[in-house]
């Protein structure tokens, strides 16, 4: 194998540098908009082992990815992922990854945040729709909101930057927004609205009733906050502004609405080796085969060359009247978003 092989680049001339892991399918929540009550998890067999996962991500910083993202699930609830992420970390000290990072819903940050930072990590994303706790335990089924604020104090105490991701819904979290804005300004956070996206099945027409366009978030909010745009671009579905009053980054992800797929420069990764080289599409490639089948890393780049060269051109998301069932049938919690 040479030593500096040809970066990925796929049909449409992107390349591809941003990769997103997703380390386990099980979560401790269950977001209503995520997940049913009662899931079915995958059987352990099926799923990668840290040595593959850390295999598997190695083989694509390899290939010109520059950043990383693990996610779930939820990442945290995958035991030793820390061990996963600590051994990671030798691709940002080798100047390899730019950035290695997770989407997390916070509740074992308390336990990790330290290792986190040790292992290179700098920003993390934390999922929190609301700051009230009773509605918290309504939006996650169960969950418990101090643990999530007890989590956000050990990610600043270990130097962690923070951007919340926070999922608009519609009669759920709207009369909150600008509390939210309020606060991560105070807490010194980004804060990134995230349209709710049709996804997996969760039940009834729940997710139709719940979508808020964020247009009309965005005005709602610009009587409160002076909004300037922001050039900060990720390639990604997010665009975002800067709230005047409190310095800091607002992200808005609208992918129903929007179409960001020119720059797309990202695949992702489940945690059965399966990538999914656009997250609207059900076209996927199977990685755990070649990851199984040969110590031969080449095999591995070989299957991932191919799949990048199917990557679509975009995604077809559908949410109306006349579409209630979800435009593509797997859970967020899949590729993690
Ligand atoms: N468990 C972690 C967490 O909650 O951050 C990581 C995985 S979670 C699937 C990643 C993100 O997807 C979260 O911010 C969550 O709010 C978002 N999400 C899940 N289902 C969604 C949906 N149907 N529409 C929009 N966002 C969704
Ligand atoms: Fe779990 Fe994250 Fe899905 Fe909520 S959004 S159920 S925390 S995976």
């Amino acid at each position: 194998m040479s030593e500096n092989p040809a970066p990925l680049v796929d049909p449409f001339a992107r390349a591809i540098t941003y990769l997103r892991v997703s380390v386990t399918d099980r979560c401790d929540l269950r977001c209503v908009y995520c997940m049913a009550e009662d899931m079915t998890f995958l059987p352990k067999q099926e799923v990668l082992s840290l040595e593959e996962l850390d295999r598997l991500a190695s083989a694509f910083v390899r290939l010109g990815v520059r950043k990383l993202r693990l996610t779930g699930g939820e990442p945290l609830v995958r035991k030793n992922v820390t061990g996963l992420i600590a051994s990671l970390g030798r691709h940002l000290k080798s100047g390899a990854l730019d950035e290695l990072t997770l989407t997390t819903n916070g509740t074992q940050l308390a336990k990790h945040a330290e290792a986190l930072a040790a292992a290179g990590v700098r920003r993390i994303n934390v999922s929190l729709d609301t700051l009230n706790p009773d509605k918290f335990r309504a939006i996650t089924r169960w969950g418990d909101l101090g643990r999530v604020q007890a989590g956000l104090d050990a990610a600043k105490a270990a130097g962690l930057q923070v951007k919340i991701n926070c999922v608009a819904l519609k009669g759920v979290n709207d009369d909150e927004f600008d509390r939210m804005v309020a606060w991560a300004g105070e807490e010194g956070f980004d804060l990134t609205f995230i349209e709710v996206m049709p996804l997996g099945e969760i039940g009834g027409e729940m997710r139709l009733d719940q979508y808020l366009p964020l247009s009309l978030l965005r005005q709602r909010l610009a009587k409160t906050w002076t909004l300037t745009e922001s050039s900060h671009r990720t390639g990604g579905p997010a665009r975002y502004m800067t709230v005047e009053q409190t310095g800091r980054r607002l992200g808005f992800i609208t992918p129903l609405t929007h179409n960001f797929c020119e720059s797309c420069n990202r695949v992702r990764v489940t945690c059965t080796g399966t990538l999914y080289m656009c997250l609207g599409q059900e076209d996927a490639a199977d990685l755990r085969s070649p990851l199984r089948a040969s110590d031969d890393d080449a095999v591995l780049d070989a299957a991932i060359r191919a799949a990048i060269a199917r990557k679509p051109k975009g995604h077809d998301f559908v949410i109306d009247r006349r579409h209630t069932a979800p435009a593509v049938g797997r859970h967020m919690s899949v590729t993690g978003g």
